[in-house]
């Protein structure tokens, strides 16, 4: 098992020409960290070129969301088996998808079942936003968000991912204290249902500006097990170092 795991979600930035050409700068020196679960996850159309860069690489590929039925008549949507080809991780219930495209945690749990069905590890994604945190109701909320999320879904090769809304893309980070704090919940909650085991393997990420200079911080707590990026992973140099640093912490 790696020591670490770390996602790039570039969202919707990057054609696949700039995307190509920026995998290609960082395959080596991200494949040079050994005990780094590596993960990019590109737009759409970027995922053939990225994934044939990668073809015999040990950084993987990921999608960034997903439709929970096979197939079928969805306009613009994209099935899990249609990911297959070219992935072996998918985003779901990133809050830019609650927020913005009104993904309830129904939605989430219906798409983490599909995408396991299909043999995609999901990364399931969580996370108060401000006013929740400042009533108090943080805890709450992310236990209610595990649990409708991840109802019914056997228990194995799923990865959790930590993102207070806040955080994400202000440059405004959770303290290491808070995350782990989250993260520690989780913990509890993900052994309530599936039990110790599971829960302890079961990778945790944290998400929310991470950067260069704070992924350390957040490596070395305890519950805390790598990190999904925004936007720090849009440039190559900046997630290197965020990879190597979370290889150094972890060792
Ligand atoms: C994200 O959107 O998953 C994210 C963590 O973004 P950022 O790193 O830019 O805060």
């Amino acid at each position: 098992m790696p020591i670490a795991t770390v996602a790039a979600n570039w969202k919707m930035n990057k054609t696949a020409v700039e995307g190509a050409a920026m995998v290609r700068a960082m395959k080596d020196p991200l494949e040079a960290v050994s005990n780094v679960e590596v993960i990019i996850c590109p737009g759409f159309p970027s995922l053939q070129v990225v994934a044939e860069i990668l073809r015999d690489s040990t950084v993987r590929v990921g999608a960034q969301n997903m439709h929970p039925k096979t197939e079928g008549a969805y306009t613009g949507e994209v099935s899990a088996a249609m990911l297959m080809e070219t992935c072996r991780y998918v985003i779901v219930g990133h809050s830019e998808r609650r927020l913005h495209f009104c993904e309830t945690d129904g939605d989430v749990n219906l798409k983490t079942k599909a995408a396991l069905k299909a043999g995609l590890i999901p990364i399931v994604c969580v996370g108060e936003n401000l006013e929740e945190r400042e009533q108090g109701g943080a805890e709450r909320f992310v236990s209610s968000q595990i649990r409708g999320a991840l109802s019914g879904v056997h228990p194995s090769g799923i990865v959790v991912a930590y993102e207070p809304v806040w955080a994400i893309g202000t440059g405004r980070a959770a303290t290491p204290h808070i995350a782990q704090g989250i993260m520690s919940l989780i913990r509890h909650e993900l052994s309530d249902m599936w039990g110790p085991e599971t829960a302890r393997t079961t990778p945790l990420l944290y998400g929310g500006s991470v950067t260069h200079d704070n992924i350390s911080d957040f490596a070395r707590q305890p519950d805390i097990d790598g990190a999904l990026v925004g936007g720090a992973s849009l440039d190559a140099d900046s997630f290197v170092r965020i990879v190597r640093s979370a290889s150094a912490a972890g060792t």
